[in-house]
Order: C-alpha cells, then sequence, then structure tokens
C-alpha cells in the first residue's frame, strides 16, 4: 500500500434515532426555489419546468447543537430553515415508486448562506459557492427514520431566532416533493447511500449576528440548534 502523506479525511457522520449504527454522508445536494413565497422574497420565480441545485462539500457539515464563529468574507450572514433527505440505496433513472425506496430518513437541517456574496454572484451569472458551499454550512440534526416520519404534507416548519419566530410553513407548501426530487436527481446522478438532499427554504429567510440562537422544527423531528459565535 502506497503511504499517504498526509491522513486521509474522513466522512462526518450524523446520528440516525433508534440505530447503533451512524449515517456517513458523501455528498449534500440542495434545492434552490423550492418555496414559491421564498422565491418572491428573493424577488425571483419558481421554476416549475424542473428543479435546480447546488451543491456543498460533505466536510461543510456541522452537527446541531454546536456554536460555530460567524463565518468570514460576508456581512449578511443568513439561515435557511430545510427538511434534509438522507438517500439509503443506490438509485438511478428512478421514477417516483423507486425513488421513495431509496428515501431512507429525513433530518431536520439549516443551510447557512453568506447572502451578499450569493447575491452578488448571481447578479453576475456567476456560480453560488462563495454564498453557499463555505466551511461549517450545513447543519445538521439526527436523523429519523422515513418509515417513522410518514407522508410528507402536514408537517410544520418553523425557525426561531431567540425567542422571535422567523419563519413559519407547512411541508406541503414545498414545490417539488422529496420523492420528485430524487427521482429528477436520479436522471443526473447516480445518487447512493451517503448522499443527503436539503429540500429548499420557505420564506422568512433573514440574517444573525455573534451571539444569536438558532432553533428550527419539523413536526416528527428532531429540533435542528445552532450558536452563532464571534468572528475568527
Ligand atoms: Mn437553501
Amino acid at each position: 500500500m502506497e503511504a499517504l502523506l498526509f491522513p486521509k479525511l474522513e466522512l462526518p457522520t450524523v446520528e440516525v434515532l433508534g440505530e447503533s449504527k451512524a449515517y456517513p454522508i458523501n455528498r449534500i445536494f440542495c434545492v434552490g426555489r423550492n418555496y414559491a413565497e421564498h422565491a418572491k422574497e428573493m424577488g425571483v420565480e419558481v421554476d416549475r419546468e424542473a428543479p435546480f441545485y447546488f451543491l456543498k462539500s460533505a466536510l461543510s457539515f456541522v452537527a446541531s447543537g454546536s456554536t460555530i464563529p460567524y463565518p468570514p468574507g460576508t456581512s449578511d450572514y443568513h439561515y435557511e430553515m430545510e427538511l434534509v433527505m438522507a438517500i439509503g440505496a443506490p438509485v438511478f433513472k428512478a421514477d417516483k415508486f423507486a425513488a421513495a425506496k431509496a428515501i431512507y430518513a429525513y433530518g431536520a437541517g439549516l443551510d447557512m448562506t453568506r447572502r451578499d456574496l450569493q447575491l452578488h454572484a448571481r447578479g453576475k451569472g456567476r456560480p453560488w459557492d462563495l454564498g453557499k458551499d463555505f466551511e461549517q454550512s450545513a447543519i445538521l440534526a439526527p436523523l429519523t427514520l422515513a418509515s417513522r416520519f410518514g407522508a410528507v404534507g402536514p408537517q410544520r416548519i418553523a425557525l426561531w431566532v431567540g425567542d422571535t419566530v422567523k419563519q413559519d410553513a407547512r411541508l406541503a407548501d414545498l414545490v417539488w416533493l422529496p420523492v420528485e426530487l430524487v427521482s429528477h436527481l436520479s436522471h443526473y446522478y447516480h445518487l447512493q447511500p451517503g448522499d443527503l438532499i436539503y429540500t429548499g427554504t420557505p420564506a422568512g429567510v433573514g440574517p444573525v449576528n455573534p451571539g444569536d440562537k438558532i432553533r428550527g422544527t419539523i413536526d416528527g423531528l428532531t429540533e435542528v440548534t445552532l450558536t452563532i459565535g464571534k468572528p475568527e
């Protein structure tokens, strides 16, 4: 075996409620504009032809309950509360029925965003990476098995900063449902266990500052929490 110049990076893992084994995280897909009211507040329209995506590195994962520093390079750091899907089986060119079988678990997540950098890139027609794919930007609570969560629809999805509710919607407001997203993505990627899909955020996104405590809930799932520390 060849010697390594430095230690291999290990995939991060997330806990699964009621299971003794953790879920290793591979790729993190994120869906843009998947709630009509959020698209409106961003000054754009939902694309009803097809969903669109951006990715985050698995290394951007942070466990719920963490305190993280206010990130560099931004003065408009935003929360986005999201339902997250965890893929549990290989799936390629799947219809909705095959897609449903590949969804192993759900979790409550935060797609933390450097909004000023994202909007600057958007305005110039550039990729969103600086605004979206940065260290400690993908927060995720322990997962709940899909079989226990049941059908996606009536559940409330909400987010508080301190005691103030900022986002408050229903999963029924999703433009593209989880099975539709998995089916669609599977026509472009060989999805596999370890792939997460952040399904987009409802209206009410906004900035946070050092000292803020964020709490996000989805009925039937473990809540996600995050504390914002001082910049490094
Ligand atoms: Mn998002």
